[in-house]
């Protein structure tokens, strides 16, 4: 019988498929644990989770393919998509998880918890989640939409930002508003969630409506904002992110 019943393998935002339609088996994993032996491996028991990751775009034997990861949770509920989403932010973080930050001391498995404990210190880390907020402005029949001048740079998209240490997530989502843009909100509500491991982002996402203020781009984050109507938006992100269901209500 086999023990692992989701077995993936990844890089930085594509997924190994094969070319025949089923899903990846044990061996497979082993076979490219062979190929790429400076691979990142890591094992959930619990939830059956075998997960094999390199950093980079590498070729691959006849039979595979690379997929992107977000096209294929555009396909798919929450439901289908957590063992996905979860091995990978547990591969990510394992991959930065190997020596102690407290003591230095290098780290071993736990035998109880997914976490990874310091014999030395007795610290224990468990895989590290980053909070974000991620909003969708009103004002009427018009959203704010902006492009950011680092990434992305072609699609107009929400705001987003992460939740800093101290904050509450509202707090989050009024300072990200008013610094990314100048303008202030109000009637911020909770629109859902998505967990986004690219590394390790738990996306929270909102909407608000427009209370005060003037666009007001910031410099050397924000490349341009502005205000559209719901029904002629400019390019915006592909299905499959929180940022899609938001802008188009889905
Ligand atoms: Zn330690």
């Amino acid at each position: 019988m086999s023990e692992f019943s989701h077995n993936y393998i990844f890089n930085k935002r594509e997924m190994v498929e094969r070319t025949d339609g089923d899903n990846l088996t044990e061996a497979d994993i082993r076979q490219f644990q062979q190929i790429w032996q400076d691979a990142e491996h890591y094992t959930e028991a619990a939830n059956g989770i075998n997960v094999l990751g390199i950093n980079e775009y590498r070729p691959l034997p006849d039979g595979y393919k690379w997929t992107t990861i977000r096209s294929r949770f555009a396909e798919m509920d929450d439901h289908q998509t957590y063992p996905i989403a979860r091995a990978k932010a547990l591969l990510e973080w394992r991959r930065d998880a190997h020596y102690c930050g407290r003591c230095g001391s290098q780290l071993v498995e736990s035998k109880e918890f997914t976490a990874m404990d310091c014999p030395h210190c007795g610290n224990q880390i468990f895989p590290r989640i980053n909070p974000c907020v991620i909003m969708l402005v009103s004002k009427g029949d018009q959203i704010l939409l902006a492009r950011h001048a680092q990434r992305n740079q072609d699609v107009y998209t929400c705001l987003a930002g992460f939740v800093e240490a101290g904050e509450s997530i509202e707090h989050a989502v009024s300072r990200e508003i008013m610094e990314e843009t100048g303008i202030k909100v109000k009637n911020i509500k909770y629109f859902g969630s998505q967990s986004w491991p690219f590394p390790a982002q738990l996306m929270f996402g909102f909407t608000a409506e427009y209370e005060s203020g003037s666009i007001t781009p910031q410099p050397g984050e924000i490349a341009d904002a502005q205000w559209f109507d719901r029904d002629h938006c400019p390019a915006t992100p592909p299905k499959g992110s929180i940022a899609y269901k938001l802008i188009h209500n889905a």
